[in-house]
C-alpha cells in the first residue's frame, strides 16, 4: 500500500480567537446550535466567525439530521439508506436560533436525502423563508445537494429568498465517478446550477466549490472552471483535499500555494465575481466577507 503523502508546511491550522468569536460561541452554548465550523474542527473558525475586516461574521451549519443517503469517497459523514425522518421542527427552531445569534451570514447546508420525496428541498426552504422572516437582513447563502436533478426541487429553494445558491460539483469533469457517489454526475451538478440562476431573482448568486489534491490536471481545472463559468456560475472557491481517514481517497497531491493563487487569478480573469483559492479554503471560507466585497465592487 502506498504511504501517505507527508504534509507540506502551508497546511497547517490557525488558533481560533477575538473578541466577537468568543462572543458567537458563547451564545452557540446558549442556542444549543451546532455548527459545522466546530464540528468538523474547521482551521479557519477565528476568521470566519470574527468576519474580517467587513465585519460579516460566517458559519456554517446542517440541516435534515446527521445521516446521508450517500457515501463520496472524501467525506466523512455517516451514511444510510434510511436515515431518521426529518424533525419537523428544525426549520422554526434553527432560524429562532440563528437569528438571534449576532453573525452576519449564514451557510445553510444538509446531507442528501435521496430517501424523501423532494430531496429534503421543501425542509430547506422552508428554514430559509422562517429565518428570512425572522431576521430581514441576514445574508443566507444555501449550500444544496443535486435533488438529483429535479428542477421542481431547485426551483423552492432559489426562490425561498436566499442571497447565494450554492451547489458544489467537488471535482473536476473527468474524476466525478472517482471522487463522488455513483449517483452524482457533472452534467447533473451544472444543470442544477443554471437551473438556479433561471429561477432565482436577479441578483442571486449561484457559487461551486472544487477540491484540488484528487488526482487532477492543472488543464482538467482549467476546462472545468470554463465550462462553471459558461453555466453563468458567480463564484468558484479551491481548496486542498485532506483525507479524513485511511479509509477514504488519499491525496493525490499538496497542491502549492502558488498553484492555487494563479486559479484564483484565472478565475477573476475569466469573470467570476469573486474565488476563493487557498490551501485552507473551505467552500463557505470567509462566505460573508467575500459577498459583501463582491457586491460593493
Ligand atoms: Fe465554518 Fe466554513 Fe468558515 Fe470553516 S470555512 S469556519 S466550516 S464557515
Ligand atoms: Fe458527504 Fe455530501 Fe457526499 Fe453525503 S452527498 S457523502 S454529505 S459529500
Amino acid at each position: 500500500r502506498q504511504r501517505p503523502l507527508p504534509k507540506p508546511k502551508w497546511m497547517k491550522g490557525t488558533v481560533p480567537g477575538g473578541a466577537k468569536y468568543a462572543a458567537i460561541k458563547a451564545k452557540l452554548r446558549e442556542l444549543k446550535l451546532h455548527t459545522v465550523c466546530e464540528e468538523a474542527r474547521c482551521p479557519n473558525l477565528g476568521e470566519c466567525w470574527s468576519g474580517g475586516d467587513t465585519g460579516t461574521a460566517t458559519a456554517t451549519i446542517m440541516i435534515l439530521g446527521d445521516t446521508c443517503t450517500r457515501g463520496c469517497r472524501f467525506c466523512n459523514v455517516k451514511t444510510s439508506r434510511t436515515p431518521p425522518p426529518p424533525d419537523p421542527d428544525e426549520p422554526s427552531n434553527v432560524a429562532q436560533a440563528i437569528a438571534s445569534w449576532g453573525l452576519e451570514y449564514i451557510v445553510i447546508t444538509s446531507v442528501d436525502r435521496d430517501d424523501l420525496p423532494d430531496q429534503g428541498s421543501g425542509h430547506f426552504a422552508e428554514t430559509v423563508q422562517k429565518l428570512k422572516a425572522l431576521k430581514p437582513e441576514m445574508l443566507i447563502e444555501a449550500l444544496v445537494p443535486d435533488f438529483r436533478g429535479d428542477p421542481s426541487c431547485v426551483e423552492k429553494v432559489a426562490t425561498s429568498g436566499l442571497h447565494v445558491f450554492a451547489h458544489n460539483i467537488e471535482t473536476v469533469e473527468e474524476l466525478q465517478r472517482n471522487v463522488r457517489d455513483y449517483r452524482a454526475n457533472f452534467k447533473q451538478s451544472i444543470d442544477v446550477l443554471k437551473m438556479a440562476k433561471e429561477y432565482a431573482p436577479p441578483g442571486t448568486l449561484t457559487k461551486t466549490s472544487i477540491m484540488l489534491g484528487c488526482g487532477e490536471t492543472p488543464d482538467q481545472v482549467i476546462s472545468t472552471m470554463e465550462k462553471v463559468r459558461a453555466a453563468g456560475v458567480d463564484v468558484i472557491t479551491f481548496g486542498q483535499y485532506m483525507r479524513p481517514s485511511k479509509h477514504h481517497m488519499p491525496v493525490s497531491e499538496y497542491v502549492t500555494p502558488e498553484a492555487f493563487e494563479k486559479y484564483r487569478a484565472l478565475g477573476v480573469e475569466m469573470g467570476f465575481r469573486y474565488v476563493a483559492s487557498g490551501p485552507m479554503v473551505r467552500s463557505s471560507y470567509k462566505a460573508g466577507e467575500f459577498y459583501i466585497k463582491a457586491m460593493i465592487e
